[in-house]
Protein backbone atom coordinates (compact mmCIF):
# COMPACT_ATOMS: atom_id res chain seq x y z
CA UNK A 1 0.00 0.00 0.00
CA UNK A 2 1.63 3.07 -0.69
CA UNK A 3 2.05 6.37 1.17
CA UNK A 4 0.41 9.61 0.50
CA UNK A 5 1.71 13.39 0.64
CA UNK A 6 -0.40 16.30 -0.11
CA UNK A 7 0.38 19.41 -0.70
CA UNK A 8 -1.72 22.59 -0.21
CA UNK A 9 -1.65 26.63 -0.30
CA UNK A 10 -2.47 29.28 0.95
CA UNK A 11 -2.35 32.97 0.74
CA UNK A 12 -1.94 33.40 -2.86
CA UNK A 13 -1.34 30.83 -5.17
CA UNK A 14 1.88 30.87 -7.30
CA UNK A 15 3.72 29.80 -4.31
CA UNK A 16 5.61 27.34 -6.13
CA UNK A 17 3.66 24.54 -4.52
CA UNK A 18 4.93 22.45 -7.58
CA UNK A 19 7.72 22.90 -7.36
CA UNK A 20 8.30 22.00 -3.17
CA UNK A 21 5.94 19.10 -4.65
CA UNK A 22 8.67 18.04 -6.96
CA UNK A 23 11.38 18.75 -4.79
CA UNK A 24 10.18 17.38 -2.05
CA UNK A 25 9.89 13.71 -3.83
CA UNK A 26 13.28 14.73 -5.02
CA UNK A 27 14.36 14.52 -1.74
CA UNK A 28 12.20 11.18 -1.33
CA UNK A 29 13.65 9.58 -4.61
CA UNK A 30 17.40 9.94 -3.22
CA UNK A 31 16.02 7.59 -0.27
CA UNK A 32 15.48 4.93 -2.87
CA UNK A 33 11.58 5.76 -2.69
CA UNK A 34 9.27 5.96 -5.93
CA UNK A 35 7.11 8.34 -6.39
CA UNK A 36 3.88 9.25 -8.00
CA UNK A 37 3.49 13.42 -8.59
CA UNK A 38 -0.76 13.65 -8.93
CA UNK A 39 -2.15 17.26 -9.73
CA UNK A 40 -5.67 17.92 -8.76
CA UNK A 41 -6.93 21.57 -10.11
CA UNK A 42 -10.03 23.16 -9.29
CA UNK A 43 -10.78 24.58 -12.42
CA UNK A 44 -14.23 23.00 -14.93
CA UNK A 45 -12.34 22.31 -17.86
CA UNK A 46 -11.63 18.68 -18.47
CA UNK A 47 -7.83 19.24 -19.07
CA UNK A 48 -5.83 22.97 -20.23
CA UNK A 49 -4.96 21.92 -23.50
CA UNK A 50 -7.84 24.73 -24.69
CA UNK A 51 -6.20 27.31 -22.17
CA UNK A 52 -4.83 30.16 -23.12
CA UNK A 53 -0.89 30.43 -22.32
CA UNK A 54 -1.38 34.41 -21.29
CA UNK A 55 -3.75 32.79 -18.19
CA UNK A 56 -2.17 29.46 -17.72
CA UNK A 57 0.90 28.99 -18.62
CA UNK A 58 2.92 26.44 -20.51
CA UNK A 59 0.47 23.49 -21.77
CA UNK A 60 2.37 20.36 -21.05
CA UNK A 61 2.08 17.33 -23.04
CA UNK A 62 2.70 13.92 -21.91
CA UNK A 63 4.45 11.14 -23.93
CA UNK A 64 0.73 9.76 -24.01
CA UNK A 65 -0.61 12.76 -25.45
CA UNK A 66 -2.35 14.37 -22.14
CA UNK A 67 -2.19 17.76 -21.96
CA UNK A 68 -1.34 18.79 -18.64
CA UNK A 69 -1.04 21.31 -16.19
CA UNK A 70 2.75 22.76 -16.20
CA UNK A 71 3.44 21.93 -13.21
CA UNK A 72 3.81 18.15 -14.55
CA UNK A 73 6.89 19.29 -16.08
CA UNK A 74 8.43 20.57 -12.90
CA UNK A 75 7.72 16.40 -11.79
CA UNK A 76 9.35 14.83 -14.60
CA UNK A 77 12.41 17.25 -15.02
CA UNK A 78 13.21 16.87 -11.25
CA UNK A 79 12.39 13.02 -11.00
CA UNK A 80 13.03 12.13 -14.68
CA UNK A 81 10.36 9.51 -14.44
CA UNK A 82 7.03 9.96 -17.09
CA UNK A 83 3.62 10.38 -15.60
CA UNK A 84 0.59 9.49 -16.95
CA UNK A 85 -2.63 11.36 -17.73
CA UNK A 86 -4.04 9.51 -15.03
CA UNK A 87 -2.18 11.96 -12.63
CA UNK A 88 -4.33 14.67 -13.22
CA UNK A 89 -7.42 15.36 -12.32
CA UNK A 90 -9.35 18.11 -13.11
CA UNK A 91 -12.82 19.56 -11.15
CA UNK A 92 -13.97 18.93 -14.47
CA UNK A 93 -12.86 15.39 -15.21
CA UNK A 94 -14.26 14.18 -12.38
CA UNK A 95 -17.73 16.00 -12.79
CA UNK A 96 -17.98 15.10 -16.17
CA UNK A 97 -17.18 11.37 -15.15
CA UNK A 98 -19.36 11.66 -12.35
CA UNK A 99 -22.75 12.78 -14.51
CA UNK A 100 -21.70 10.00 -17.08
CA UNK A 101 -21.76 7.43 -14.57
CA UNK A 102 -25.29 8.86 -13.08
CA UNK A 103 -26.96 9.11 -16.73
CA UNK A 104 -25.74 5.41 -16.62
CA UNK A 105 -27.43 4.82 -13.76
CA UNK A 106 -25.02 3.83 -11.85
CA UNK A 107 -25.51 5.21 -9.06
CA UNK A 108 -28.92 3.70 -8.65
CA UNK A 109 -31.31 5.86 -7.92
CA UNK A 110 -29.86 7.95 -5.09
CA UNK A 111 -29.26 12.04 -4.77
CA UNK A 112 -25.60 12.21 -6.34
CA UNK A 113 -23.98 14.33 -3.83
CA UNK A 114 -20.63 16.55 -3.72
CA UNK A 115 -19.75 14.40 -0.77
CA UNK A 116 -19.95 10.99 -1.11
CA UNK A 117 -20.32 10.65 -4.39
CA UNK A 118 -17.56 13.37 -6.29
CA UNK A 119 -15.34 12.67 -3.05
CA UNK A 120 -15.93 8.85 -3.81
CA UNK A 121 -14.74 9.54 -7.43
CA UNK A 122 -11.74 12.12 -6.83
CA UNK A 123 -10.37 9.24 -4.57
CA UNK A 124 -10.86 6.48 -6.63
CA UNK A 125 -9.00 8.11 -9.44
CA UNK A 126 -6.33 9.21 -7.26
CA UNK A 127 -5.93 5.58 -6.02
CA UNK A 128 -5.71 4.57 -9.87
CA UNK A 129 -3.11 6.86 -11.05
CA UNK A 130 -1.18 5.64 -8.23
CA UNK A 131 -1.83 2.26 -8.87
CA UNK A 132 -0.93 2.74 -12.25
CA UNK A 133 2.54 3.26 -11.59
CA UNK A 134 2.63 1.46 -8.06
CA UNK A 135 4.81 3.47 -6.47
CA UNK A 136 5.98 3.88 -2.60
CA UNK A 137 4.63 7.31 -2.30
CA UNK A 138 1.77 9.23 -4.09
CA UNK A 139 2.56 13.06 -3.97
CA UNK A 140 -0.79 14.72 -4.27
CA UNK A 141 -0.62 18.50 -4.75
CA UNK A 142 -3.52 20.62 -4.52
CA UNK A 143 -3.71 23.82 -7.02
CA UNK A 144 -4.42 27.06 -5.71
CA UNK A 145 -5.49 27.80 -2.47
CA UNK A 146 -7.50 26.37 0.35
CA UNK A 147 -9.96 29.29 0.17
CA UNK A 148 -11.04 28.47 -3.40
CA UNK A 149 -14.47 27.35 -3.20
CA UNK A 150 -13.34 25.15 -6.38
CA UNK A 151 -10.74 23.64 -4.00
CA UNK A 152 -12.95 22.80 -1.25
CA UNK A 153 -14.29 18.86 -2.76
CA UNK A 154 -10.66 17.94 -3.43
CA UNK A 155 -9.56 18.85 -0.11
CA UNK A 156 -12.78 17.46 1.46
CA UNK A 157 -11.66 14.18 0.00
CA UNK A 158 -7.79 14.75 1.08
CA UNK A 159 -9.39 14.91 4.83
CA UNK A 160 -11.30 11.70 3.89
CA UNK A 161 -8.11 10.02 3.00
CA UNK A 162 -6.51 11.17 5.73
CA UNK A 163 -8.99 10.16 8.32
CA UNK A 164 -9.09 6.71 7.08
CA UNK A 165 -5.31 5.49 7.00
CA UNK A 166 -3.14 5.18 9.22
CA UNK A 167 -1.73 8.34 10.67
CA UNK A 168 1.96 7.50 9.11
CA UNK A 169 0.84 6.50 5.80
CA UNK A 170 -0.25 10.55 5.22
CA UNK A 171 1.54 13.39 5.64
CA UNK A 172 0.34 17.40 4.83
CA UNK A 173 2.82 19.94 3.16
CA UNK A 174 1.03 23.65 3.40
CA UNK A 175 2.94 26.03 1.38
CA UNK A 176 2.46 29.69 2.49
CA UNK A 177 3.74 33.60 2.17
CA UNK A 178 5.35 34.94 4.31
CA UNK A 179 5.97 38.56 3.23
CA UNK A 180 8.59 41.37 4.05
CA UNK A 181 6.49 44.12 5.09
CA UNK A 182 9.18 47.19 4.97
CA UNK A 183 7.95 49.57 7.34
CA UNK A 184 8.19 47.94 10.35
CA UNK A 185 11.42 45.49 8.70
CA UNK A 186 10.09 42.36 9.21
CA UNK A 187 8.68 39.18 8.05
CA UNK A 188 5.10 38.78 8.81
CA UNK A 189 3.29 35.60 9.72
CA UNK A 190 -0.18 36.29 10.09
CA UNK A 191 -1.56 35.20 6.54
CA UNK A 192 0.43 32.06 7.36
CA UNK A 193 -1.89 31.85 10.48
CA UNK A 194 -5.25 32.84 8.64
CA UNK A 195 -4.40 30.43 6.05
CA UNK A 196 -3.98 27.75 8.23
CA UNK A 197 -6.94 28.54 10.22
CA UNK A 198 -8.94 27.61 7.02
CA UNK A 199 -7.13 24.71 6.86
CA UNK A 200 -7.88 23.64 9.71
CA UNK A 201 -11.82 24.58 9.57
CA UNK A 202 -11.48 22.06 6.66
CA UNK A 203 -10.45 19.09 8.80
CA UNK A 204 -6.93 18.77 7.84
CA UNK A 205 -3.78 19.66 9.96
CA UNK A 206 -0.46 20.59 8.36
CA UNK A 207 2.64 18.11 9.31
CA UNK A 208 5.23 20.96 7.58
CA UNK A 209 4.53 24.63 6.78
CA UNK A 210 6.74 25.22 3.90
CA UNK A 211 6.87 29.69 4.01
CA UNK A 212 7.54 31.44 0.69
CA UNK A 213 9.51 34.67 1.46
CA UNK A 214 12.32 36.68 0.14
CA UNK A 215 15.02 35.81 2.35
CA UNK A 216 15.37 32.87 5.31
CA UNK A 217 12.82 32.63 7.65
CA UNK A 218 13.73 34.76 10.41
CA UNK A 219 13.98 32.27 14.24
CA UNK A 220 11.69 34.20 15.40
CA UNK A 221 9.43 33.70 12.87
CA UNK A 222 9.65 30.08 12.54
CA UNK A 223 9.13 30.26 16.70
CA UNK A 224 5.49 31.98 15.86
CA UNK A 225 4.43 30.22 12.99
CA UNK A 226 5.25 26.24 14.44
CA UNK A 227 3.51 27.86 17.90
CA UNK A 228 -0.43 29.11 15.71
CA UNK A 229 0.05 26.67 13.12
CA UNK A 230 0.65 23.62 15.94
CA UNK A 231 3.66 22.51 14.16
CA UNK A 232 7.45 21.87 15.61
CA UNK A 233 9.57 24.49 14.81
CA UNK A 234 12.06 22.03 12.52
CA UNK A 235 8.64 21.79 10.64
CA UNK A 236 7.96 25.17 9.52
CA UNK A 237 10.78 25.13 6.71
CA UNK A 238 12.18 28.19 4.48
CA UNK A 239 11.30 28.73 1.06
CA UNK A 240 13.32 31.99 -0.25
CA UNK A 241 13.80 33.06 -3.62
CA UNK A 242 16.52 31.36 -5.42
CA UNK A 243 17.83 32.09 -8.94
CA UNK A 244 17.25 28.77 -10.11
CA UNK A 245 14.39 26.07 -9.79
CA UNK A 246 17.28 22.94 -9.48
CA UNK A 247 18.47 25.14 -5.95
CA UNK A 248 15.27 24.03 -4.48
CA UNK A 249 15.64 20.25 -3.41
CA UNK A 250 18.93 21.72 -1.82
CA UNK A 251 17.71 24.43 0.14
CA UNK A 252 15.15 21.72 1.64
CA UNK A 253 17.64 19.02 1.51
CA UNK A 254 19.83 21.51 4.24
CA UNK A 255 16.66 21.77 6.36
CA UNK A 256 16.13 17.80 6.48
CA UNK A 257 13.04 17.83 4.99
CA UNK A 258 12.95 14.38 3.81
CA UNK A 259 14.39 13.26 6.99
CA UNK A 260 11.89 14.90 9.08
CA UNK A 261 9.06 13.28 7.11
CA UNK A 262 10.91 10.23 6.92
CA UNK A 263 10.62 10.50 10.84
CA UNK A 264 6.63 10.92 10.66
CA UNK A 265 6.18 7.99 7.70
CA UNK A 266 7.93 5.90 9.36
CA UNK A 267 10.25 5.62 6.11
CA UNK A 268 13.67 3.77 5.97
CA UNK A 269 16.35 5.93 7.08
CA UNK A 270 18.59 6.84 4.09
CA UNK A 271 19.65 10.01 2.32
CA UNK A 272 20.61 10.15 -1.41
CA UNK A 273 22.92 13.52 -0.45
CA UNK A 274 21.96 14.64 -3.93
CA UNK A 275 25.55 14.33 -5.07
CA UNK A 276 25.07 14.29 -9.06
CA UNK A 277 22.25 17.36 -8.64
CA UNK A 278 24.44 19.21 -6.48
CA UNK A 279 27.47 19.36 -8.74
CA UNK A 280 24.84 20.38 -12.23
CA UNK A 281 23.52 22.42 -9.70
CA UNK A 282 26.73 24.20 -9.32
CA UNK A 283 27.47 24.53 -12.62
CA UNK A 284 24.26 26.96 -13.00
CA UNK A 285 26.11 29.51 -11.39
CA UNK A 286 29.21 29.64 -13.37
CA UNK A 287 30.05 32.66 -16.51
CA UNK A 288 27.16 32.62 -19.03
CA UNK A 289 28.29 30.22 -22.01
CA UNK A 290 25.54 31.89 -24.17
CA UNK A 291 23.15 33.88 -25.21
CA UNK A 292 20.12 32.29 -27.07
CA UNK A 293 17.27 34.74 -28.38
CA UNK A 294 13.54 33.30 -28.41
CA UNK A 295 11.36 34.53 -30.89
CA UNK A 296 7.86 34.25 -29.95
CA UNK A 297 4.33 35.73 -30.01
CA UNK A 298 3.90 35.81 -26.26
CA UNK A 299 6.87 38.01 -24.94
CA UNK A 300 5.11 39.49 -21.97
CA UNK A 301 4.64 35.87 -19.92
CA UNK A 302 7.76 33.56 -20.52
CA UNK A 303 5.71 31.04 -18.28
CA UNK A 304 4.62 29.98 -22.46
CA UNK A 305 7.97 28.85 -23.10
CA UNK A 306 8.70 27.02 -19.27
CA UNK A 307 10.27 24.25 -20.73
CA UNK A 308 12.29 25.21 -24.10
CA UNK A 309 14.23 27.34 -21.04
CA UNK A 310 14.57 24.60 -18.69
CA UNK A 311 15.58 22.77 -21.06
CA UNK A 312 18.11 25.39 -22.65
CA UNK A 313 19.41 25.66 -18.52
CA UNK A 314 19.57 21.12 -18.23
CA UNK A 315 22.06 21.28 -21.66
CA UNK A 316 24.11 24.54 -19.62
CA UNK A 317 24.29 22.74 -16.49
CA UNK A 318 25.83 20.18 -18.69
CA UNK A 319 28.20 22.11 -20.40
CA UNK A 320 28.86 24.17 -17.65
CA UNK A 321 27.71 27.18 -17.22
CA UNK A 322 24.52 29.67 -17.54
CA UNK A 323 22.73 30.39 -20.30
CA UNK A 324 21.33 33.96 -21.28
CA UNK A 325 17.74 34.04 -22.67
CA UNK A 326 15.91 36.79 -23.98
CA UNK A 327 12.65 36.69 -26.04
CA UNK A 328 11.99 38.95 -29.02
CA UNK A 329 8.25 39.82 -29.58
CA UNK A 330 8.39 38.94 -33.47
CA UNK A 331 4.84 41.24 -34.57
CA UNK A 332 7.50 44.10 -35.14
CA UNK A 333 10.62 42.22 -36.04
CA UNK A 334 14.00 44.07 -37.03
CA UNK A 335 17.21 42.26 -38.01
CA UNK A 336 19.19 44.04 -35.32
CA UNK A 337 17.27 42.32 -32.38
CA UNK A 338 19.50 39.44 -32.82
CA UNK A 339 22.16 40.71 -33.33
CA UNK A 340 24.64 39.66 -30.49
CA UNK A 341 23.19 36.47 -29.62
CA UNK A 342 24.69 32.79 -30.17
CA UNK A 343 21.62 31.25 -31.27
CA UNK A 344 18.30 31.61 -31.56
CA UNK A 345 14.86 29.45 -31.12
CA UNK A 346 11.93 29.64 -33.01
CA UNK A 347 9.40 28.20 -30.53
CA UNK A 348 6.05 26.46 -30.98
CA UNK A 349 2.96 28.42 -31.56
CA UNK A 350 -0.38 28.63 -32.90
CA UNK A 351 -2.06 31.70 -35.15
CA UNK A 352 -0.82 34.90 -37.47
CA UNK A 353 0.30 36.71 -35.07
CA UNK A 354 3.29 37.27 -35.18
CA UNK A 355 4.16 35.13 -37.91
CA UNK A 356 6.04 37.22 -40.44
CA UNK A 357 8.69 38.59 -37.85
CA UNK A 358 9.75 34.67 -37.08
CA UNK A 359 9.99 34.35 -41.27
CA UNK A 360 12.28 37.15 -40.96
CA UNK A 361 14.26 36.19 -38.12
CA UNK A 362 14.89 32.79 -39.78
CA UNK A 363 15.47 34.30 -42.85
CA UNK A 364 18.38 36.22 -41.26
CA UNK A 365 19.62 33.02 -39.27
CA UNK A 366 19.94 30.86 -42.37
CA UNK A 367 22.17 33.16 -44.55
CA UNK A 368 24.49 34.34 -41.99
CA UNK A 369 24.74 30.98 -40.28
CA UNK A 370 23.74 31.75 -36.86
CA UNK A 371 22.44 28.17 -35.00
CA UNK A 372 18.31 27.74 -35.03
CA UNK A 373 16.33 25.39 -33.51
CA UNK A 374 12.99 25.23 -35.02
CA UNK A 375 10.59 23.98 -32.67
CA UNK A 376 6.90 22.78 -34.22
CA UNK A 377 5.48 25.71 -35.30
CA UNK A 378 9.38 26.76 -35.73
CA UNK A 379 10.39 24.31 -38.21
CA UNK A 380 7.02 24.84 -39.63
CA UNK A 381 7.67 28.26 -40.53
CA UNK A 382 11.63 27.21 -41.50
CA UNK A 383 10.11 25.28 -44.16
CA UNK A 384 7.82 28.13 -45.67
CA UNK A 385 10.65 30.45 -45.31
CA UNK A 386 12.64 27.80 -47.38
CA UNK A 387 10.09 27.58 -49.98
CA UNK A 388 9.85 31.44 -50.39
CA UNK A 389 13.48 32.55 -50.16
CA UNK A 390 15.42 29.32 -52.03
CA UNK A 391 12.32 27.58 -53.99
CA UNK A 392 11.07 31.41 -55.19
CA UNK A 393 7.72 30.44 -54.20
CA UNK A 394 6.66 33.53 -52.94
CA UNK A 395 3.30 32.91 -51.20
CA UNK A 396 4.45 29.84 -49.51
CA UNK A 397 2.51 29.75 -46.46
CA UNK A 398 1.00 27.54 -43.98
CA UNK A 399 -2.53 26.08 -43.81
CA UNK A 400 -2.66 28.13 -40.51
CA UNK A 401 -1.75 32.00 -41.51
CA UNK A 402 -2.39 32.19 -45.14
CA UNK A 403 -5.29 34.35 -46.43
CA UNK A 404 -6.27 32.25 -49.82
CA UNK A 405 -5.98 29.00 -48.76
CA UNK A 406 -6.98 27.75 -52.21
CA UNK A 407 -4.87 29.60 -54.06
CA UNK A 408 -1.89 30.13 -52.13
CA UNK A 409 1.04 26.97 -52.39
CA UNK A 410 0.43 25.18 -48.66
CA UNK A 411 3.78 24.37 -47.89
CA UNK A 412 2.09 23.40 -44.16
CA UNK A 413 -1.16 22.03 -44.25
CA UNK A 414 -3.65 19.79 -42.48
CA UNK A 415 -3.33 16.34 -43.81
CA UNK A 416 -6.65 14.19 -44.02
CA UNK A 417 -5.02 10.96 -43.54
CA UNK A 418 -3.28 12.30 -40.40
CA UNK A 419 -6.96 12.72 -38.39
CA UNK A 420 -6.74 8.29 -38.34
CA UNK A 421 -4.01 7.86 -36.67
CA UNK A 422 -4.97 10.60 -34.23
CA UNK A 423 -5.21 9.08 -30.42
CA UNK A 424 -6.94 11.77 -28.73
CA UNK A 425 -10.00 12.19 -31.17
CA UNK A 426 -9.26 15.71 -31.71
CA UNK A 427 -7.36 17.05 -34.42
CA UNK A 428 -3.96 17.56 -32.79
CA UNK A 429 -1.21 15.10 -33.32
CA UNK A 430 -0.50 14.32 -29.44
CA UNK A 431 2.19 12.79 -27.39
CA UNK A 432 4.90 10.47 -28.64
CA UNK A 433 5.75 9.48 -32.04
CA UNK A 434 9.01 7.90 -33.12
CA UNK A 435 10.99 8.81 -36.21
CA UNK A 436 13.68 7.42 -38.09
CA UNK A 437 16.53 9.78 -38.34
CA UNK A 438 19.46 10.35 -40.69
CA UNK A 439 22.00 13.34 -41.60
CA UNK A 440 22.97 15.18 -38.60
CA UNK A 441 19.90 14.60 -36.47
CA UNK A 442 20.78 10.85 -36.20
CA UNK A 443 24.39 11.86 -35.13
CA UNK A 444 22.85 14.00 -32.33
CA UNK A 445 20.63 11.42 -31.08
CA UNK A 446 23.54 8.49 -31.60
CA UNK A 447 19.95 6.44 -32.62
CA UNK A 448 18.83 5.89 -35.76
CA UNK A 449 15.61 6.56 -33.81
CA UNK A 450 14.32 9.64 -32.21
CA UNK A 451 10.95 9.69 -29.99
CA UNK A 452 9.74 12.82 -28.85
CA UNK A 453 6.29 14.51 -28.10
CA UNK A 454 3.84 16.38 -29.96
CA UNK A 455 1.79 18.89 -30.38
CA UNK A 456 0.34 20.35 -33.85
CA UNK A 457 -2.23 20.24 -36.46
CA UNK A 458 -0.29 20.99 -39.13
CA UNK A 459 2.32 18.85 -41.48
CA UNK A 460 5.05 19.96 -43.69
CA UNK A 461 3.10 18.91 -47.07
CA UNK A 462 4.53 15.74 -48.40
CA UNK A 463 3.94 17.13 -51.55
CA UNK A 464 7.36 19.68 -51.52
CA UNK A 465 9.04 17.19 -49.96
CA UNK A 466 11.40 16.63 -53.25
CA UNK A 467 11.28 20.52 -53.88
CA UNK A 468 12.91 21.42 -50.66
CA UNK A 469 15.02 18.06 -49.96
CA UNK A 470 16.26 19.64 -54.16
CA UNK A 471 17.39 22.76 -53.40
CA UNK A 472 19.35 21.03 -49.83
CA UNK A 473 16.98 21.41 -46.98
CA UNK A 474 17.33 17.66 -45.59
CA UNK A 475 14.06 16.20 -44.40
CA UNK A 476 16.44 14.08 -41.77
CA UNK A 477 13.66 12.51 -40.19
CA UNK A 478 10.52 10.69 -40.89
CA UNK A 479 7.97 9.11 -38.96
CA UNK A 480 8.18 5.84 -38.41
CA UNK A 481 5.03 4.63 -40.12
CA UNK A 482 3.72 7.33 -42.92
CA UNK A 483 5.44 10.00 -44.73
CA UNK A 484 5.12 13.08 -42.41
CA UNK A 485 8.46 15.32 -41.68
CA UNK A 486 9.69 15.04 -38.56
CA UNK A 487 13.14 16.75 -38.75
CA UNK A 488 14.27 19.33 -40.93
CA UNK A 489 18.59 20.45 -41.54
CA UNK A 490 19.86 22.58 -43.48
CA UNK A 491 23.95 20.38 -44.04
CA UNK A 492 25.38 23.50 -44.85
CA UNK A 493 25.02 25.78 -42.21
CA UNK A 494 26.61 24.84 -38.80
CA UNK A 495 23.46 24.12 -36.68
CA UNK A 496 20.17 25.00 -38.72
CA UNK A 497 17.50 21.99 -37.25
CA UNK A 498 13.82 22.25 -36.90
CA UNK A 499 11.60 19.53 -35.09
CA UNK A 500 8.23 18.78 -35.91
CA UNK A 501 8.40 17.79 -31.77
CA UNK A 502 8.53 19.26 -28.83
CA UNK A 503 12.32 18.01 -27.42
CA UNK A 504 11.89 19.68 -24.27
CA UNK A 505 9.54 17.78 -22.93
CA UNK A 506 11.96 15.05 -22.17
CA UNK A 507 14.86 17.48 -21.10
CA UNK A 508 15.75 16.72 -17.75
CA UNK A 509 17.61 18.25 -15.33
CA UNK A 510 19.77 15.40 -14.68
CA UNK A 511 19.37 13.73 -18.59
CA UNK A 512 19.39 17.00 -21.03
CA UNK A 513 17.49 16.78 -24.57
CA UNK A 514 20.34 15.73 -26.45
CA UNK A 515 19.10 18.55 -29.54
CA UNK A 516 18.92 20.99 -26.87
CA UNK A 517 22.76 20.26 -25.73
CA UNK A 518 23.83 19.62 -29.65
CA UNK A 519 22.26 22.83 -30.17
CA UNK A 520 23.64 24.81 -26.76
CA UNK A 521 27.24 23.24 -27.76
CA UNK A 522 26.56 25.33 -31.56
CA UNK A 523 26.18 28.64 -30.00
CA UNK A 524 29.74 28.17 -27.53
N1 LIG B 1 0.35 25.79 -34.97
C1 LIG B 1 1.07 24.67 -35.46
C2 LIG B 1 0.21 23.45 -35.65
O1 LIG B 1 -0.84 23.36 -35.11
C3 LIG B 1 2.23 24.35 -34.54
C4 LIG B 1 1.81 23.95 -33.16
C5 LIG B 1 2.91 24.04 -32.19
O2 LIG B 1 3.90 24.73 -32.40
N2 LIG B 1 2.77 23.39 -31.08
O3 LIG B 1 0.59 22.55 -36.36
Amino acid sequence: MPKWIFVTGGVLSGLGKGLVSASVSKLLQQRDLTITPIKCDGYLNVDPGTMNPHEHGEVFVLEDGTEVDMDFGHYERFLGVETSGKQNLTSGKVFKQVIEKEREGEYLGKTVQMVPHVTDHMKDLMREAGEEKDSDINIVEIGGTVGDIENQVFLEAVRQLRSQLPEEDTYLIHTTLVPYLDTVGEQKTKPTQHSVKELQSLGLEPDMIVGRSGEELDEEVRRKIALFCDVEEEEVISDPDLEYIYQLPIELDEQSVDKIIAGKMQLAEKNGGLKEWRSRAENLKNDTISSIAICGKYTDIDDSYASVEEALKHAGAELGGQVEIEYIGTEEFHKEDLEGFDGVIIPGGFGSRGVEGKIQAIEYCRENDIPLLGLCYGMQLMTVEFARNVLGIEDAASEEFADDKEGQELVVAEMSGQKDIDEMGGTMRLGSYTAEVEGQVKEIYGSATATERHRHRYELNPDFHDRLEAEGLKISGKMQEGNLAEYIELPENNFFIGTQAHPEFTSTFENPNPLYLSFLESTT
